[in-house]
C-alpha cells in the first residue's frame, strides 16, 4: 500500500484548490471579454435633410463573429415605419442600399429620425433589451425651392453664348440646361440670386428646350424656362488638302507609338479624330477647374495685328491624293501675323492649362471665371506656368506651328464650361454690354469692372 505522507497531501490539496481558482478566474475573465465585445457598428450617410427620394447606404458591421439581422426604420412623432430589412445569411459586413421616400411613407414635413437596428450572432452571457444600434436625425423638407429667371440674354445663337440670372431661395444648385448639356450657374449680388452662362453647341437643332433647374439640400427641384429667342447662324465650309510633306512632318511628332509599316494617312486620321476628341474632353476637365467669380473685365482682346484666316465652327472636309478622308469642324479661330509673335491674354485671369494637348500643340488655357476661358493653341513657347494671375494683354507665350498646324499661327477659342463658342461676341463691347452686362444690370447686380469701357469701344479692330 502507497503512503502518501501527509505533507505531500497538503501540497496535493492546495495545488488542486489553486488550480480550480485559476480555472474559475479564467472562465470568468473569458465570460467578460465575451461581454465586452462591442456590438455592431453603423455609418450611414443620412443627409441634413430628406426630399421626395433620398437615396443612401447603411452599412453594419460586426466587431466579432456576423451581422445576423438588421434593418433601417423611419419615425416621426409616434409614428415608426420600417424602410428595409435584412434576414438573409449572417456575414461580417452588411451593406444596405436603400431610398427614403417620406411621403409615400405618410410622413410630414419636420424633425425625423432614422433608427437602424440590427445585432450580431456573436455570443454573449447576457444580452440587453433590444435597442437601436444607431440613431440619425434629419429634415424631412418636400417643398422645392422657389425659382424665378430674373435676366437672361435675349437673342441667342448657334455656336454663341447667353447668361442667365436667376433668384433661387435656399437652393443649393442651380444649372442651365441646353438640350442635354448643363451649365452650372454660381451665387452672385443679393442673397439667393446666381448668375451662369451656358453655351450653344455650332450644331444645336432648332427647336432645342433651353431651361434652367434648381434644387435644395433635400434634392427638391424645379425647372423654368429660358425666355432667350435663337436666331439661325450659318457656317462656312472648307476643304483642306492634306499633303505628304505635311504626314511626314507632323504624324510621327504626333503619333511617335505608331506600328511602322502604318500608313502615314492612317496614322493621321488617328490623330484627326482620336486625338481631338481626347482634346475635347480634357477641355470640359479644365472648365471644371473655373472660378466662382467673374474675374475678366471688359472686351476681350485680339492680338495686334492679326488676321482671323480660319473662321469658328467652320466644316473641314479633308482631302488626301483627290479622295475624301475626313470631315472635322474647327471650333476656333486661326489668327495669323508674324512668326513667333506675341500672344497675349485675351483678358484678365489664371492659367489653368499650360502644356501640351494634342493636336493644339503647346496650350495654354486661362479661366476669366463663371466658365468662362479661352485657349491659346500651336504655341512655340510657353511664358506662363499654372496658377499664374494673368493680367489682359499679358504675354502668355509666341505663336508656332505645334501640334496639328502645318504655318505659324495662333489657334484661338473661347469657351463656355468647355464648350466653344465664336470669339467674335467676347471682342465686341456692345455685345458684352447688352448680352451681359445688360442682364446683370435688369437683375440688380453692380457689374463695375465687368462692363466694357469706353476704350474698349474699338473692340475687335484693338
Ligand atoms: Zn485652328
Amino acid at each position: 500500500m502507497l503512503v502518501v505522507p501527509r505533507r505531500s497531501r497538503t501540497k496535493f490539496w492546495v495545488l488542486l484548490v489553486l488550480v480550480l481558482v485559476v480555472a474559475l478566474l479564467a472562465s470568468v475573465s473569458y465570460l467578460i471579454w465575451r461581454q465586452s465585445v462591442p456590438g455592431v457598428r453603423v455609418t450611414a450617410s443620412v443627409p441634413r435633410f430628406v426630399g421626395q427620394k433620398t437615396p443612401l447606404t447603411v452599412v453594419v458591421e460586426a466587431a466579432r463573429g456576423r451581422v445576423a439581422t438588421a434593418s433601417v426604420r423611419m419615425v416621426q412623432g409616434g409614428k415608426s415605419i420600417a424602410i428595409t430589412r435584412h434576414d438573409g445569411a449572417a456575414m461580417p459586413r452588411l451593406e444596405l442600399p436603400l431610398t427614403l421616400e417620406p411621403t409615400a411613407a405618410g410622413f410630414r414635413e419636420g424633425g425625423a429620425t432614422v433608427e437602424v437596428w440590427a445585432r450580431d450572432d456573436f455570443w454573449r452571457p447576457w444580452r440587453g433589451q433590444e435597442r437601436a444600434a444607431a440613431t440619425f436625425p434629419t429634415t424631412i423638407d418636400l417643398t422645392p425651392p422657389p425659382l424665378e429667371v430674373a435676366a437672361a440674354t435675349p437673342y441667342i445663337l448657334p455656336g454663341g453664348a447667353g447668361l442667365v440670372v436667376v433668384r433661387a431661395g435656399d437652393a443649393v444648385r442651380a444649372d442651365a440646361r441646353v438640350g442635354s448639356l448643363t451649365f452650372p450657374t454660381f451665387p452672385m449680388g443679393p442673397q439667393g440670386t446666381r448668375v451662369g452662362f451656358f453655351a450653344l453647341p455650332y450644331d444645336i437643332p432648332s427647336g432645342t428646350s433651353l431651361s434652367v433647374t434648381a434644387a435644395d439640400e433635400a434634392g427638391n427641384a424645379v425647372t423654368r424656362g429660358i425666355p432667350a429667342e435663337m436666331l439661325p447662324r450659318r457656317f462656312r465650309r472648307d476643304t483642306i488638302e492634306v499633303s505628304d510633306a505635311f504626314l511626314n512632318a507632323k504624324v510621327p511628332e504626333l503619333l511617335p507609338q505608331r506600328p511602322p509599316n502604318q500608313p502615314l494617312v492612317e496614322g493621321f486620321l488617328v490623330i484627326n479624330r482620336d486625338q481631338r476628341k481626347f482634346a475635347e474632353e480634357e477641355k470640359r476637365r479644365v472648365a471644371l477647374k473655373t472660378a466662382d467669380k467673374p474675374l475678366w473685365e471688359g472686351a476681350f482682346v485680339q492680338p495686334r495685328n492679326t488676321k482671323v484666316f480660319s473662321n469658328f465652327a467652320e466644316a473641314r472636309t479633308y482631302r488626301y491624293q483627290g479622295r475624301e478622308i475626313d470631315t472635322q469642324v474647327h471650333v476656333g479661330f486661326d489668327l495669323a501675323s508674324t512668326k513667333q509673335a506675341v500672344v497675349p491674354a485675351a483678358n484678365k485671369g489664371v492659367v489653368v492649362y499650360a502644356g501640351p494637348l494634342t493636336i493644339y500643340g503647346n496650350t495654354v488655357i486661362v479661366d476669366h471665371g463663371l466658365g468662362l476661358q479661352t485657349l491659346y493653341g500651336h504655341l512655340s513657347s510657353v511664358a506662363v506656368k499654372l496658377g499664374d494671375a494673368v493680367a489682359k494683354g499679358q504675354e502668355l507665350g509666341r505663336s508656332g506651328a505645334t501640334g496639328l498646324a502645318l504655318g505659324d499661327h495662333l489657334h484661338y477659342e473661347v469657351l463656355v464650361h468647355g464648350v466653344s463658342v465664336t470669339p467674335i461676341e467676347w471682342w465686341d463691347a456692345k455685345w458684352i454690354r447688352d448680352r451681359v452686362s445688360g442682364p446683370l444690370k435688369a437683375a440688380g447686380i453692380d457689374v463695375g469692372s465687368l462692363e466694357p469701357s469706353g476704350e474698349d469701344r474699338a473692340g475687335r479692330s484693338r
